[in-house]
């Protein structure tokens, strides 16, 4: 099974695709975990996207897309993916539906964590707290930016999912146990089908 996380930063999308991944046997995978391992490592890749990702903006849709196709070669990709944070543009819709084809895969079910976004501030803050603001974009004016380019180029990509009838909504304000209980609702359900 190949799922779709969807949500603004800080709607608790990393949180939820672990407990899948625990729960369900799902490999989490993370583009955005992917650049900051890239950032950490000093190599090409990082230093190319290390002040992209720093003002909030989106990474060129080529490198993003290299990086999935050659996450998706690795054996464990075949046991089902919960892609958290891809894909957020146009570009990468059209790529995944390709390179999920050439594998003889698709995607089955596209989750989207509804928040409030004023409230996402908060989190912001407070994942910034608890991580000692281990990450350069946790800052209250980088996700001002990242809100309003999730809500140009991603959010218009939920009714491409809708019209498939592949998406769910869940509450993302709810507690976490909540929302994964919604979601294990939701894995049920395409389980069934
Ligand atoms: P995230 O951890 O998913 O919030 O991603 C952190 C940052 O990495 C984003 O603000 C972007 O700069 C970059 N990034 C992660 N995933 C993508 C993607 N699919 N497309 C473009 N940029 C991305």
């Amino acid at each position: 099974m190949n799922l779709i996380l969807f949500g603004p930063p800080g709607a608790g999308k990393g949180t939820q695709a672990k407990i899948l991944q625990e729960e369900w046997g799902l490999v989490q995978l993370s583009t955005g975990d992917m650049l900051r391992a890239a950032v950490a490592a000093g190599t090409e890749l990082g230093k190319r996207c290390k002040a992209i990702m720093d003002r909030g903006d989106y990474v060129p849709d080529d490198v993003i897309i290299g990086i999935i196709s050659d996450r998706l070669d690795h054996a464990d990709s075949a046991r089902g993916v919960v892609f958290d944070g891809f894909p957020r543009t146009t570009a990468q819709v059209t790529a995944l539906d390709t390179m999920l084809a050439e594998r003889g895969q698709k995607i089955d079910g596209a989750i989207e964590l509804k928040v409030d976004e004023a409230a996402l501030v908060g989190r912001v803050e407070q994942r910034k707290l608890e991580t000692g603001g281990a990450r350069g974009d946790d800052t209250s004016e980088t996700l001002r930016k990242r809100l309003e380019v999730y809500r140009t180029n991603t959010a218009p990509l939920l009714d491409f999912y809708r019209a498939q009838g592949k998406l769910s909504s869940l509450d993302g304000m709810a507690p976490i146990p909540q929302v994964a209980s919604g979601l294990r609702h939701v894995l049920e359900g395409l389980r069934g089908h």
